[in-house]
């Protein structure tokens, strides 16, 4: 059983950005040695440093996860905590869906987690302990209007991670996906502002739709998600397996 995470390898994909960079730093602070990856070498680097090793990566690409996977792992020794975290959200009405949309969504937020899992498994099953920390979202348990694409890709993410949890089960490994309501990152800026071009509606006003989505009425705070993070590698973690956790504010499914 692993009670001392110093010096353990984590990698959190789109770590150098919002949920994934507070995840990055929250496991920094305990020993962790922690890869971040992204597109931007520049997000990258302003944050790289203190236990973080910045890695550029596109999650859509199956040779660049592979290969920088390898990488990581030749550097810092087998992935022992995975945190699929990259994703893109945006929200778009069915009818209005082009394919080129669809697949992006399930190319960043599933396959991209597909590819990223399968490369670290094969260093975690040399160890005696790990975990997967699959960054879902309310929308991978309930439906979510005019965001059917996003909605999939998340619903999908669960299926995966409920999967490997009975596929290991008995196993020192854990499988668990976080799902947060409305948190305050690039992704709901971006948000906020596509609501506000979409709807003719103030920039304000748009916020405050994700806001009263929340069930406490405010946005939550990254530090709230690597809270839960913190939870699932810590002590006494090793029975919570399986689930989606939601952190939204209160009970919405
Ligand atoms: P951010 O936009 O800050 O984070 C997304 C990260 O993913 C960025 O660092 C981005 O880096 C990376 N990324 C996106 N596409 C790719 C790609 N193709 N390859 C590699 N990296 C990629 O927003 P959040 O922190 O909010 O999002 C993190 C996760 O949390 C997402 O999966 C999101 O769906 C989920 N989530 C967010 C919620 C919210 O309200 N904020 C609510 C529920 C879930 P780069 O652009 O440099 O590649």
């Amino acid at each position: 059983m692993q009670t001392d995470l110093n010096g353990i390898h984590a990698l959190v994909t789109g770590g150098g950005t919002g949920i994934g960079l507070a995840v990055a730093q929250m496991l920094a602070d305990q020993g962790c040695k922690v890869t971040i990856t992204g597109r931007r070498a520049e997000v990258l680097d302003q944050v790289s440093g203190n236990g973080l090793f910045g890695m550029t990566m596109d999650v859509r690409d199956e040779a660049s996860v592979n290969d920088m996977i390898e990488n990581a792992i030749s550097q810092r020794g087998p992935v022992q905590i995975c945190v699929p975290n990259a994703g893109i959200a945006e929200g778009r009405a069915l009818h209005k869906t082009d394919t080129a949309f669809w697949r992006d969504m399930m190319a960043t937020n599933l396959d991209g987690a597909f590819l990223t899992i399968r490369a670290c498994l094969p260093g975690m099953r040399d160890t005696d302990w790990g975990r997967v920390i699959a960054i879902s979202s309310i929308a991978g348990l309930r439906g979510l209007p005019g965001a059917s694409a996003y909605a999939a890709s998340k619903h999908g993410l669960i299926g995966m991670i409920r999967s490997l949890s009975e596929e290991y089960m008995g196993q020192p490994y854990t499988f668990n996906a976080l799902c947060p309501g409305y948190v305050d990152t690039p992704i709901v800026t971006r948000n906020q502002d596509a609501i506000a071009a979409r709807t003719g509606m103030s920039s304000d006003a748009a916020r405050q739709v994700m806001v009263d989505a929340n069930r406490h009425k405010r946005l939550l705070d990254v530090s709230e998600v690597a809270a839960a993070a913190l939870w699932l590698v810590g002590p006494g973690s090793q029975s919570i397996n399986g689930q989606s956790i939601q952190i939204s504010g209160g009970q919405t499914v």
